[in-house]
């Protein structure tokens, strides 16, 4: 018979997959010997089986009941019992920690008998066991049945109202508490439509149930999606006896950093609340006090924390985040797991912890996330002589300006609409998650570091502010109220994320510290960060044999490119060249002339302006390859918009102008229109319609080299043939173009070290019939723009319109035009792979499509053995970093999903 339940004492913290990441450290813990409460796991296993098959799985029950009885003998205390009531919390575990699930029921247990055994217990505290019951209530009706959470929140305020004025949770008494449970329990069968549950083990069923169907509730999908989790894991239900901390001022509650999450510093960081739950600190009702304030509080239990932090630091090697609750001097942990962290953290950490010794240098370099490199080198706010209205807790860091939106809602509707948003909330709860992620920042006046929006917030790279207290929110007038100054709805603030300020207005931005470092900045260069980048991607290049390169089109660019590392360009498009007020008139004139004279006349003047293109991108690169491009759009797209000519045509005609200079060029554009242009005439085909137009740009290139060689220069030059699709078309090509070139290095007297022809593979065609193609072929370079346009038959143009609903109902597994879709795409690519080298040994392989520069499709390009990735300058380094993931064997960052 299957096994679906484990005691804390049977797992360990490679049991993920079965017991969830919370299941899998609370065993670990257990087993270290950790002031862990007593519990057990249900398995993620009696998940699936239960949403498959639509009911509890055969003996899951017999089996939870041994396991209650054995928690029930080790704590000495049965659940429901009228004078010693075991009480449990219920927890949802995922694999990956997932803010979008079921959360937490505390107190599970309690009814009205139970009730009064726990009053006694705790020493005829009526007023504490009323708390804990109407905590109970509450939790179990909003998670577990769906009551509208409002619901009890709108009792308790009522009750606290009828305190008088600013009254607090904490100064309801037990009698108030009394009448705030009858209520509870009203508004409870008000929506379910029966009775509170009495039984101990029916509410047990029912919580684990729920536990088990928020996998597939709408919250837990949207996180998967957006966090790419997969569907079909399922959730662990962690069953465990309570503690509590709010048993007075001697008991309280928190979380725990080992290091600065934000920053990344090796200092312990988090927050605290006396007399208090779990669940208060989370929701931010309570503004919390600085971790390092219990030091005060609570001499003992700090230390005894501290020294939990340390040993769990140590056994884990890297940064833990640790939930603990204190119950009237005695400190319990009641979670850990490797914590979430800042882009900007993970680099200071990784860095330090090598420093360490406690993790060698491939580990430090799996510590980071290539996909959140960029982010770094993102801005921040300039704050010179502006005022800030309030200031909150540096929740997320990184600065974001944009317009006030009050409702997540709304901030997706205009976020996806372009517009820039600010997100401001009292608090956030996983519903606002679709807004949180459409805006450029969040604002909340009430919660702590650990709040919701601020953990959200970090775990996407937005920046936030949070607990600005000094904001008054009026939601019904879209407004709100800070240091004497309304803002409204669509007024633009900026917020910091690195200081927590907030500031009326537009405020500039100005470049984030490793951009300053990067770009030679002395004391930026002094900085911890710059220093973890600087040795991290060392040993990035080390590592990697995958070489990076860019796609640039300008000296400017390639200069770019280089100082960030490129090794080379994999792509110049040449088609820019062709743009700008004189080249596309005579660009017109090639395209309009009628004879071999007037087609020549235009390369001559394209010719000159083109090689001195080439002068400054092969100087820029001299000593790395460079691979140009001949043209590859289609001709139209550098003449005028067909419709908006016609209509002129038609005016000036009306006015008896002479139009017949408009007439003739309308005329070629109607020639030239076609259906398809992308599957027109591009690419290799213009180049054997048009046999001079390559000519001219071979002679341009290679005229270009020689003036650098002459220079002292190392031009290394390769020259690449687009979207071809047969083996004659790159033979032909090459037999007329590999004379020209020929000639003028005779004529010259040169030799270039490096010169070679090859092709693009962007058709699947190609792919296919590589062997053919490869054997006319130095190198091949993979076009995946259009491999996957082709492949799937999707206009990269026009995927907008449906790859959000693509990816939402998971008909791909990501946009396939950012990240490589490895069943299709992919194995078009291992197809042509496979079969160019075995037709050509020497074959150079590369991939230019903007798939180059996204370290999922990074690390896939390194399993087929490519000799190069090729990417916008700004992404050099994120694919130096993926590359050298990749070859330590790392297929993603492991830190920011590690439960
Ligand atoms: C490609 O198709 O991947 C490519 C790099 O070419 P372009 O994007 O210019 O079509
Ligand atoms: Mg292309």
């Amino acid at each position: 018979m299957a096994k679906y339940v484990y005691d804390f004492s049977e797992g360990n913290r490679d049991m993920k997959d079965l017991l969830g990441g919370k299941g899998a450290n609370l065993a670990e813990m257990t087993n270290m010997g950790l002031p862990v409460p007593h519990g057990f796991t249900i398995s993620t296993a009696a998940c699936l089986t239960y949403l498959a098959e639509g009911g509890h799985p055969q003996g899951l029950m017999d089996e939870l009941e041994t396991h209650v009885q054995t928690l029930e003998t080790s704590m000495g205390k049965r659940l429901g019992d009228p004078s010693d009531p075991l009480l449990v919390s219920v927890r949802s575990g995922a694999k990956f920690s997932m803010p979008g699930m079921m959360d937490t029921v505390l107190n599970l247990g309690l009814n009205e008998e139970a009730l009064k055994g726990l009053a006694e217990r705790s020493g005829g505290d009526l007023r504490f066991a009323n708390d804990a019951y109407r905590r109970f209530i509450q939790m179990f009706g909003k998670i577990v049945m769906d009551v509208p959470g409002d619901a009890f929140e709108e009792a308790l305020d009522h009750a606290k109202e009828a305190k008088g004025g600013g009254a607090s949770d904490t100064d309801l008494d037990a009698d108030d508490l009394r009448g705030v449970i009858g209520r509870f329990l009203e508004i409870y069968e008000e929506h379910t439509g029966s009775p509170f549950p009495t039984d101990p083990r029916e509410q047990m069923r029912l919580a684990v149930e729920a536990v088990f169907k928020s996998w597939n509730g709408k919250r837990a999908i949207d996180y998967r999606r957006q966090n790419k989790i997969s569907d079909d894991l399922g959730t662990a239900v962690n069953v465990q006896s309570m503690v509590f901390g709010n048993r007075g001022e001697d008991s309280g509650t928190g979380v725990a950093f080992t290091r600065d999450p934000s920053t990344g510093e090796k200092v312990p960081y988090g927050d605290y609340l006396a007399n208090a739950q779990g669940e208060d600190v989370v929701a931010g009702i309570r503004n919390t006090l600085p971790l390092a304030d219990l030091e005060r509080i609570d001499p003992a239990s700090y230390a005894g924390l501290r020294q939990v932090m340390d040993t769990l630091e140590g056994h884990y090697a890297d940064m833990c985040d640790i939930e603990f609750t204190i119950e009237q001097g005695r400190l319990w942990i009641l979670q850990t797991r490797v914590g979430k962290r800042t882009a900007f953290g993970e680099w200071v950490m990784a860095y330090d912890m090598l420093q360490e010794g406690l993790i060698d240098a491939d580990t430090a370099l799996v510590r980071v996330d290539a996909n959140r490199l960029e982010e770094l080198f993102k801005r921040r706010v300039d704050a010179e002589g502006a005022t800030a209205i309030a200031t909150g807790l540096n929740a997320s860091p990184g600065a974001a300006t944009g317009k006030v939106v009050f409702t997540a809602d709304e901030a997706q509707a205009q976020g996806q609409g372009g517009e820039r948003v600010i997100l401001v909330r009292r608090e956030t709860t996983p519903d606002d998650y679709h807004g949180m992620i459409a805006s450029q920042g969040i604002l909340t006046s009430a919660g702590g570091t650990n709040s919701h929006a601020a953990v959200v917030a970090r775990g996407e790279g937005i920046p936030a502010v949070c607990g600005a207290d000094a904001i008054k929110l009026n939601p019904a007038a879209k407004t709100f109220a800070a240091g004497g100054t309304t803002v409204r709805e669509g007024d633009v603030i900026t917020i910091d994320g690195f200081t927590g300020n907030v500031y009326v207005g537009e405020l500039p931005l100005r470049e984030s510290l490793l951009e300053k470092a990067r770009q030679g900045d002395a004391p930026a260069r002094e900085e911890t960060l710059w220093k973890a980048f600087a040795a991290l991607m060392d040993h990035a290049d080390v590592r990697r044999a995958l070489r990076v390169r860019a796609n640039a089109d300008t000296p400017d660019q390639s200069t770019n490119a280089r100082e960030r590392g490129a090794e080379g360009i994999g792509l110049c498009r040449t088609e820019h060249m062709f743009l700008g007020e004189e080249r596309v008139l005579s660009v017109r004139q090639m395209i309009f002339a009628e004879t071999a004279a007037e087609e020549q006349a235009a390369y001559d003047v394209l010719l000159p302006l083109q090689r001195d293109d080439f002068v400054g991108i092969f100087t820029a690169m001299s000593g790395l390859p460079v691979t140009v491009r001949l043209l590859d759009p289609p001709l139209h797209e550098f003449l005028p918009d067909q419709v908006e000519l016609a209509v002129e045509v038609a005016l000036g005609k009306e006015r008896g102008e002479d139009m017949s200079e408009q007439e003739r060029v309308l005329q070629k554009v109607n020639e030239l229109h076609e259906m398809n242009p992308m599957l027109g005439l591009r690419g290799v085909r213009l180049g054997i319609v048009k046999p001079g137009l390559y000519a001219m740009q071979v002679r341009a290139i290679v005229e270009a080299a020689v003036r650098v060689k002459k220079d002292g220069g190392d031009p290394r030059v390769e020259i690449m043939i687009p979207l071809v699709a047969t083996a004659p078309e790159l033979q032909q090509m090459r037999a007329e173009l590999e004379p020209v070139a020929r000639e003028i290095l005779e004529r010259e007297g040169v030799e270039l070290d490096h010169l070679e022809w090859g092709t693009m593979i962007e058709l699947p065609r190609a792919a296919v019939t590589a062997r053919e193609i490869a054997r006319g072929a130095d190198f091949f370079s993979f076009g995946t723009n259009d491999l996957t346009q082709t492949a799937f038959g999707f206009s990269r143009d026009d995927i907008g319109k449906f790859v959000g609903l693509y990816e939402e109902r998971k008909l791909v597994p990501a946009n396939p035009f950012v990240t490589v879709d490895r069943p299709g795409v992919g194995r078009l690519m291992q197809i042509a792979v496979d079969e160019g080298r075995a037709a050509n040994p020497d074959l150079h392989l590369g991939i230019c499509g903007e798939h180059g520069g996204d370290p999922a499709s990074v690390v896939f390009c390194a399993e087929l053995g490519l000799d190069y990735v090729s990417c916008s300058p700004f992404r050099v380094e994120t694919a130096r970093l993926a590359a050298g993931q990749a070859a330590v064997g790392a297929a993603e960052t492991a830190s920011r999903k590690q439960g």
